[in-house]
Parts: structure tokens; sequence; C-alpha cells
């Protein structure tokens, strides 16, 4: 089932996401549907507090469904390593139209749980890297906008202001 996707402004979209208690059936349900709405966006990745859910849960693939094996999720994840510097060009599902350029550790290591709830740990590099601590982020309510400083922060909140006064957000 499709989840609309929350957009900058929404509460929950800027608080800290809680803890996964259990593995349910609602919980497996619940990412089957990140991941139908990540695919169908189309986005290289959904976190669950984009769909209203503050709940530790990211689901990743940055071949949009083009490599069966690219899919990532993970339930209560946390860094083990970060090191590096990249720079690259940003979006996201909940800010729809902005792009900007943001900082990120170009090697990120996360571990945590996978769907059926077995440990896993990933090494990522380059966009994968980039696309977990752009998830990693959304679960602490932080959105790529809050990483940017100045000027260019600036504008697109009150461009985002703007638009929501008119409702158009
Ligand atoms: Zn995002």
């Amino acid at each position: 089932m499709l989840r609309p996707i929350l957009k900058y402004g929404d509460r929950v979209l800027h608080e800290p996401a809680r803890t996964v208690e259990a593995m349910t059936p609602e919980i497996d349900r619940l990412v089957g549907d990140m991941i139908e709405t990540m695919y169908a966006a189309p986005g290289v990745g959904l976190a669950a507090p984009q769909v209203g859910l503050p709940l530790r849960i990211f689901v990743v693939d940055i071949s949009i469904g083009n490599d069966p094996l690219a899919l990532k999720v993970f339930i209560n994840p946390e860094f083990v390593e970060r090191d590096g510097v990249q720079l690259e060009e940003e979006g996201c599902l909940s800010v729809p139209g902005f792009n900007a350029t943001v900082v990120r550790p170009s090697r990120a290591v996360l571990k945590g749980l996978d769907r059926a709830g077995n440990p896993q740990q990933h090494n990522a590099t380059g966009l994968l890297a980039r696309a977990f601590q752009h998830e990693m982020d959304h679960l602490d309510g932080t959105l790529f906008v809050d990483r940017l400083r100045g000027i260019k922060r600036d504008l697109i909140v009150r461009r985002i202001k703007k638009l929501t006064r008119a409702g158009k957000w």
C-alpha cells in the first residue's frame, strides 16, 4: 500500500524517532509499504518518519529497483564508523523541488537489523554511504536543509514558507 509522504514542516519529520521494540507483522507491513512508496515516488531512500511513523526504520535502493540485490532495509540502525568527505547534490522526497550540495563522510559502516530481524552490517561508500547518512538523519529529525548554512538554507526555508502560505506545499 502506498503511504502519503510528509513534507518539510510536518512535526514528525523534525523529531527523533523511537527504537523498534519488536518485529511484528505490523512492522513487516510498514516496511513493505515503505519499499512500495519509495519505488513509486521514485526515490533512492525512505525513512519511517516520512510516512508519519516515528520509528527507527529506513529503506534504501540506489538502483531504484533495477538491481534486486540493491534493496537495503535497516531497523534500529547505528553507525559503526564514518570517515572521509564527499560533497554532492542531494534532494529529499519530503522537500520536493529543492536540491543542495551537502557535505558528508564518504564512507559509512552501519549495523542494525534486517527485515527478518537478523543482525546485519554494511560498509558503504559513495552514493550508498550518502543515502545511509541521509536516512539516518531522518531518524534523528534532521533534514538535508538543516545541514545547510547561511543564505542557501534561508532561501529554501523562505520559499517553502511562501509555498505553505499559498497552499501549494
Ligand atoms: Zn529524505
